[in-house]
């Protein structure tokens, strides 16, 4: 299906007016080129239409076109995920879901499912794409200081790891963070080698757990830190930016998901040229999504 422009509310409103509509969009969303099942992966089906259904004709398996996806078992109509999808795309600034359940008139905690549900479905496409070329490496933290705490690698405060590919005209390109248990080496390697890939330069600050993690697969330029340097100046940018969204859209927040707002920041900067598509990309990778169950987030 071709990519779609922007759409405006009108549009959203005559396009997606019915949940048939809706129904027709999504599947050709989720099977471009016809059903398949996806236990056994024949293309013959039946159509149980009262049900909104599809039996395989060959392992007679019924699924539907969210099942399996992060609408799966959602009781919500489609149009109300529709709505939801657009009206996060099109928010540069991000939805919280005080906004979201004021705007589609749903319960707080039903909007804040729907939203996670959402930011799963960024981070799973996501995941799919590795850093490549030069990248620049660092680590941060978010959250309140403990009063008489350490500071600096030692804190307290939520541990972020941060990479960020740049072109050729040192440019950003695209950008990953990873909430961390802690910083040693073992656990920046494991990021580098989930993030990165191989033989990429990787720029970093001197600090000593890098140093071994990233000697192993990457060429790994690294500085002494020196405060008026203006060293990994882009990453520096960008996790100021990331903070102001956090801190903007949803007045700080507790450790537990911060992944999934850090997630959702690496998502729109990842697509930051492409904005006017994102209703489309983000409705793609909904319907290419894996279930998140409500217990996974409590
Ligand atoms: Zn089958």
């Amino acid at each position: 299906m071709a990519k779609q422009k922007r759409i405006g509310f009108l549009e959203v409103q005559e396009q997606f007016g019915s949940e048939e509509a809706c129904r027709k969009y999504l599947v050709e969303l989720r099977w471009p080129n016809g059903f398949i099942c996806p236990r056994c992966g024949c293309r013959k089906y039946y159509q149980i239409s009262t049900r909104n259904k599809y039996q395989c004709k060959n392992c007679r398996y019924q699924t539907s076109v969210t099942a399996g996806t992060v609408m799966d078992r959602s009781h919500l109509d489609l149009r109300i995920w529709i709505w939801a999808i657009y009206l996060v795309a099109r928010d540069k600034r991000g939805y919280s879901a005080k906004q979201l359940s004021v705007e589609l008139n749903l319960p707080y905690n039903t909007a804040w499912f729907l939203l996670h549900r959402i930011r799963k479905a960024m981070a799973q496409r996501d995941d799919n794409y590795v850093l490549s070329g030069i990248v620049e490496l660092d680590d941060t933290y978010f959250g309140k200081a403990k009063k008489g705490g350490k500071r600096g690698h030692g804190t307290a405060k939520t541990k972020v790891l941060v990479a960020l590919s740049k072109d050729e005209d040192d440019n950003p390109q695209f950008v990953k963070m990873q909430v961390v248990p802690n910083l040693k080496g073992k656990t920046i390697g494991k990021f580098a080698n989930r993030s990165i890939t191989e033989g990429a330069i990787v720029q970093s600050d001197a600090y000593r757990s890098y140093r071994k993690p990233l000697a192993e697969k990457y060429l790994h330029d690294y500085q002494v830190f020196d405060a008026d340097a203006d060293m990994l100046h882009w990453l520096h940018i960008i996790i100021g930016n990331t903070k102001a969204f956090v801190l903007g859209t949803f007045h700080g927040l507790g450790e537990k998901h911060l992944q999934s707002y850090l997630d959702e920041f690496c998502y729109r900067f990842n697509r930051r040229f492409v904005h006017g598509e994102i209703f489309s990309r983000l409705a793609c990778a909904v319907m290419a999504s894996s279930p998140l169950r409500f217990a996974d987030l409590t």
